[in-house]
């Protein structure tokens, strides 16, 4: 029987788990309580207690419909740290008690070639962990804003030992969303990396691209960030506020990493990179007019690069534990959470909020 088909019957013959969430119930509306339905868990189905929640700009973005594709109500969360409580009859890579992470997606189709090569987050069936469908395509997802959730057990992250949880919760989406354009890239030591915006996604390339080897610079707007950034690793930090860092950087970096929330001149940070350089963004502000000519003086790259597959989240996850690497995180009751996007909006976080679940149940 296929997976699809043992979680059909699982989702009507077994009880519905009553499951306490917050979510926004318009693009207008405030995060509030809620209640949902998580599934019981079909026999491929771990069931995880969610300990934290990390706060993604993504949510913010999804919960005011931003990118003009929200379906509500809306449960956001796609950073999510939990103990495993139960376990289907076939789960053979979990236990109870394991404590385990969920990033942006739970399933996908399994079939296509994205699939079939491990970048399952290229899958065009993908099953996102919120403002999505399961495969059935008829049942919402519902994020980590939640007591619970019920996820396949081939996509649930391991948490390497030792990390301190809340601040391992970022990994699952800042994390691999960073990690993976250096790797693609081929990041490596020696290599002039340039982080634009130091908020939760900039602080993880800073730390990542400082792991990697990379002489790291953080581009931020204002001075404000600058003992931040150089405590987080960087070397060098520029604020762009004054437009002559532009003239005097010129062709500097071989990497840029964009990871700026709203919509800013990509011509001008492309001007940085030397020859055969690439800026790769990973921020989803909205579109600005690109140059040909930002590009083809110095055979230089733009690329865009999206989360990663699972087994590149758990190379991620795994190089963090190894190298002692979490998030910076302030964590808040969920009773917070529309003060937190208010503050992120304004790029007044450091690093990362991350909601305490407990404060939930
Ligand atoms: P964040 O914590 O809010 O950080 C964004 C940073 O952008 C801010 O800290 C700020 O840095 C800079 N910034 C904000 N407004 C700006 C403006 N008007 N002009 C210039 N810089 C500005 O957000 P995040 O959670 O890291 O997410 C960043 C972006 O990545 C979001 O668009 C999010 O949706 C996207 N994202 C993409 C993926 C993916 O797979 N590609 C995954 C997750 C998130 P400074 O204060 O240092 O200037
Ligand atoms: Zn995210």
């Amino acid at each position: 029987m296929s997976v699809a088909a043992e979680k059909e019957i699982a989702q009507q013959s077994a009880g519905k788990l009553k499951t306490a969430a917050y979510a926004v119930a318009s693009a207008t509306s405030p995060v509030a309580p809620f209640t949902i339905e998580r599934r019981e868990p079909a026999p491929h189905d771990v069931l995880i207690d969610i300990l934290y929640c990390g706060v993604c700009h993504s949510d913010i973005h999804q919960a005011r419909n931003e990118w003009a594709n929200s379906t509500f109500p809306m449960v956001p969360g796609h950073e999510i740290i939990g103990k495993v409580s139960k376990v289907g009859s076939k789960v053979t890579k979990w236990k109870v008690g394991d404590t385990v992470g969920v990033g942006c997606f739970v399933d996908s189709d399994r079939t296509c070639p994205e699939c079939k090569a491990g970048e399952e987050h290229f899958c065009d069936n993908l099953s996102l962990t919120y403002n999505s469908f399961e495969q059935d395509k008829k049942t919402p997802t519902y994020g980590g804003y939640a007591t619970r959730i019920t996820v396949d057990e081939n996509y649930v992250l391991r948490i390497p030992q030792g990390l301190p949880l809340e601040g391992a919760a970022p990994l699952l989406c800042a994390g691999i969303t960073t990690y993976s354009p250096l790797r693609h890239f081929g990041v490596k030591a020696g290599d002039q990396v340039a982080v634009v915006g130091l908020g939760g996604l900039g602080h993880m390339g800073v730390k990542l691209a400082k792991a990697l080897g990379a002489h790291v610079t953080v581009l931020s707007r204002s001075a404000n960030k600058r003992e931040d950034a150089l405590r987080l690793g960087a070397d060098d930090f520029l604020a762009t506020r004054d437009a002559a860092v532009f003239e005097k950087n010129a062709g500097r970096f071989d990497f840029i990493l964009d990871t700026v929330s709203a919509a800013h001149d990509y011509n001008t940070y492309l001007n940085l990179l030397r020859r055969d350089g690439t800026m790769v963004l990973v921020g989803l502000p909205d579109p600005v007019p690109l140059s040909a000519g930002s590009l083809i003086p110095k055979r230089r790259r733009l690329a865009g690069s999206m989360i990663g597959g699972i087994r590149e989240t758990q190379e991620m996850l795994d190089f963090c534990g190894k190298n002692k690497i979490v998030s910076d995180v302030e964590v808040i009751p969920i009773q917070q959470i529309n003060e937190a996007y208010e503050r992120t909006v304004k790029g007044d976080v450091r690093y990362r909020f991350v909601i305490d679940i407990a404060s939930l149940k």
